[in-house]
């Protein structure tokens, strides 16, 4: 099958990457049920044997196994993790095609980690435009333009996450004949350097809409996505070719019924489950070659259009903790994950 290591016709590429368990946690005697070998396989132990912290004295019937195109351990760095998934991308979108990397999982997960980072050590974001700028100084018979647009979907509206005056509001997203899909009025950023598209990731990731719920304080409700648009001018046979990558920090996958709320929260929790799940159910109808892809569905997909499908390629990374406490919650994201593979 396709799904089986079948790089020329997979064009979405599955990993999995499991984080670290934290001072916290390990402190707190949090056991870690997650394995990862090989590369590609992840192994979840059965929490209720979590107490045995002998993997050769687990009862081996209820673990859950899963393949992937990739999967990383919490040793892996996300220097390793961006060559191994994303890396390949960069050279089609600086040739005019689109792609597409998102980052899924449950709050918690390491999600924005894996997008942004820190500065000791910088996220997918930003390891793509300093890879993009790289390629277009390695250039000398083209030029190139490289503009960046920062923008949050939250409760299924949008929201500019690039504009350093403070300015709110809801933006309109229009569908343009020509150039495609195209958000009214966003902040268009012409970087320069790589130090001002981590100054751009932070000070947006900042302005992202976080409000408290009794799961998490610091949970996002919001999809951040940062689209990164590489015009090239040259050879005029060519004529101008057009890139774009696009990147996303999704909000928590975790089901509204788990946070406990109501109301607001929860008209949020639908919305959020509403955009993960067209996302969803955007990749399935692309994996089983359906002629009807339902990006209509929600705002992200609405945006992301253009860059999913056809001759795009997409990088999904599912994040998971490996504590035994969010064993439901990785359980999902790996049978997420597992649905997207076979593209
Ligand atoms: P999410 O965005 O999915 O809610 P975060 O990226 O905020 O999760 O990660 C949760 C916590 O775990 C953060 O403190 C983050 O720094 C830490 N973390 C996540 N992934 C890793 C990793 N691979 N290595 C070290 N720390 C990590
Ligand atoms: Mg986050």
């Amino acid at each position: 099958a396709a799904s089986e290591g079948d790089e020329a016709s997979s064009r979405i590429n599955v990993a999995v990457r499991c984080r670290p368990l934290s001072e916290t946690e390990r402190s707190n005697n949090v056991q870690s049920i997650c394995r990862v070998m090989d590369r590609r396989l992840v192994i979840l132990l059965d929490p209720g044997a979590s107490a045995a912290n002998d993997y050769l004295r687990q009862d081996k019937s209820k673990e859950k196994r899963f393949a992937f195109d990739q999967a990383f351990g919490s040793d892996v760095d996300t220097k390793t993790l961006f060559k191994a998934t994303t890396e390949p991308l960069i050279k089609s979108v600086l040739q005019g095609y689109n792609a597409t990397v998102f980052a899924y999982g449950s709050t918690g997960a390491g999600k924005t980690f894996t997008m942004i980072g820190t500065t000791i050590e910088p996220g997918i974001m930003f390891r793509s435009v300093e890879e993009i700028f790289a390629g277009v100084a390695g250039s000398d018979d083209h030029t190139f333009t490289v503009t960046c647009t920062f923008v949050e979907v939250y409760n299924e509206n949008l929201r500019d996450l690039g504009s350093s005056d403070g300015k709110e509001g809801i933006l309109d997203l229009r569908e343009d004949p020509v150039t495609g899909t195209y958000v009214v009025g966003i902040t268009e950023i012409r970087a320069e350097s790589v130090q001002e598209v981590m100054d751009l990731l932070q000070m947006g990731n900042q302005r992202r809409t976080t409000e408290p719920t009794s799961m998490n304080v610091t949970s996002s409700r919001s999809h951040a996505v940062l689209q990164v648009r590489v015009e090239r001018r040259g050879n005029p046979s060519l004529g101008i070719l057009i890139g774009k990558l696009s990147m996303i920090d999704l909000a928590g996958s975790e089901r509204a019924s788990h946070t406990n709320n109501s109301g607001l929260r929860l008209l949020e929790g639908a919305n959020i489950n509403r955009s993960l799940l067209a996302l969803g159910n955007c990749i399935n109808a692309l994996a089983s070659g359906s002629h009807f892809v339902p990006y209509r569905d929600s705002k992200l997909t609405r945006l992301l259009k253009d860059s999913l499908g056809g001759n795009c390629r997409t990088v999904m990374v599912a994040n998971i903790s490996p504590s035994h406490v969010s064993y439901e919650d990785t359980l999902n994201t790996l049978k997420y994950a597992n649905r997207a593979k076979h593209i």
